[in-house]
């Protein structure tokens, strides 16, 4: 995610890092990098004069040149600076209405049915909601059919009127539908175009009309930086939406659409899109969006997500299990999965502070556990629960059987096994001390 602009304002601040003594010549030239990482990130020419211009204010405020560490205080004016950028505080959804109408708008190929979709899954699984998802797309039968599809996938009821031409209908005809069977959200996924024109933005203005969503929400595909800027604006003017959401930020995006879209239509990036799966979906915090970018990481998120995943029951049964020297391949592979879950290794390692850095020619597989799991599945239930038992014998047929070589189901084992003896540890009678040295 914006490794570019990472890379380029990182080098900025080399500027200030090879010098023995900083000076105002420096810091403007620092400033100038910043500002040309921002141009090239495909951030608006005026966004980014005004950015440094406002950074440098406050540069010469504090007294830059005289404190200890002017490096570091020009990074986090830059920080906060972008911060600010992208909106400043986290933005919510207004869930108040009953049933509360959200609204999707945007072009064909935004990512506009999938987010629906994460959208609603994210309101049944975290907010306990029961939504409703409206298929208002009366040209392509086919988006009707892809909202069924990813109604089914998350288990949330899809209404359509295939038959009906009429979208204001529809929407209408879906809130009635919602009153009288219990739902409490509805989201109207809407009919997009590949590019703004007049037809698809009066269509859009009279369902909006029509329903008065308490949430109207614009989606834009983050990888075409300017273009989704103008796309936002047009948008707005019709329909003064409410918030921003950001998809295929998991993509090669420079980040242009992600720095500028506050400044121009001023409402904030809600939620942002990372992935094709119904889960990739994050609420937007500006303020680790910018920690981030500068390379500093987002522990917090990360540590949301694994809370997330954790599950108390399956904590304590693996708990049981490597005290009774039970702890298996197929607990393993469990543990796998709920990495697996926390979202794709490259994302998680740009959220470790200085990670993406230390690893950026390192190519990072999307499904880097492929092989483990592989090797996993290749070995029968016993060798599963007993791995004491797996000989060299063995190992040929599971390397065979998962396409491997046997190096690396050897090093499977080694790790595994490692990884069982550390546990028992922690298990033992030195154990307490251990978790407790481990802030545990
Ligand atoms: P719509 O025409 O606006 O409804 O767009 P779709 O929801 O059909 O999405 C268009 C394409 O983008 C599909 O292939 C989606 O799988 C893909 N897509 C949507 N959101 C994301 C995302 O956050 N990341 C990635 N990588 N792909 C996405």
């Amino acid at each position: 995610m914006f490794d570019n602009l990472s890379d380029k304002l990182d080098k900025a601040f080399h500027i200030l890092k090879g010098h023995g003594k900083i000076t105002e010549v420096n810091v403007a030239d620092t400033l100038k990098e910043v500002r040309r990482a921002l141009l090239d990130a495909d951030v608006n020419f005026k966004i980014a004069k005004d950015f440094t211009a406002r950074v440098k204010d406050k540069a010469i405020g504090q007294d830059v040149l005289t404190t200890l560490q002017p490096g570091q205080l020009l990074v986090k004016l830059v920080k906060d600076e972008l911060t600010e950028l992208m909106g400043g505080d986290v933005a919510g959804v207004n869930l108040s209405g009953n049933p509360t109408v959200i609204l999707m708008s945007g072009l064909q190929g935004s990512g506009k049915t999938t987010f629906s979709g994460k959208l609603a899954n994210y309101l049944k699984t975290k907010k306990n909601k029961k939504p409703l998802l409206v298929a208002c797309d009366i040209y392509r039968p086919a988006a009707i059919n892809q909202l069924h599809v990813v109604g089914d996938q998350i288990g949330v009821e899809v209404y359509s009127e295939p038959e009906n031409k009429n979208p204001v209908e529809i929407a209408q005809n879906a809130i009635k539908h919602a009153k009288s069977n219990g739902f409490n959200v509805v989201i109207v996924d809407t009919a997009g175009r590949l590019a703004v024109d007049q037809e698809m933005m009066d269509e859009i203005a009279r369902v909006h009309k029509a329903i008065q969503p308490q949430e109207t929400l614009f989606v834009v595909d983050s990888m075409t930086g300017q273009d989704a800027v103008n796309t936002a604006k047009a948008f707005n003017d019709i329909l003064n939406f409410d918030g921003v959401i950001l998809t295929k930020l998991d993509g090669d995006t420079r980040g242009g659409a992600a720095l500028s879209i506050k400044s121009i239509v001023n409402k904030p990036i809600k939620f942002v899109g990372t992935g094709e799966k119904m889960e990739a979906i994050d609420v937007f915090y500006p303020e680790r969006m910018a920690e981030r970018i500068l390379g500093m990481g987002d522990v917090v998120s990360l540590v949301e997500r694994a809370q997330e995943q954790f599950d108390e029951e399956e904590a304590r049964k693996l708990q049981k299990k490597i005290a009774k020297n039970e702890f298996g391949f197929d607990d393993f592979l469990t543990q796998i999965q709920q990495v697996k879950k926390m979202g794709n290794m490259k994302d998680l390692v740009g959220m470790i502070p200085g990670a993406s850095k230390a690893m950026k020619d390192v190519e990072i597989e999307d499904d880097a556990f492929k092989h483990i799991e592989a090797i996993i599945y290749s070995m029968t239930p016993g060798e599963r629960s007993k791995p004491a038992i797996i000989d060299v014998k063995r190992k040929a047929r599971i390397a065979k059987g998962s396409g491997t070589k046997i190096e690396q189901v050897n090093q499977l084992m080694k790790q595994f096994d490692q990884m069982s003896k550390m546990m028992k540890m922690m298990q033992g009678p030195g154990g307490k001390n251990l978790m407790k040295m481990m802030g545990g």
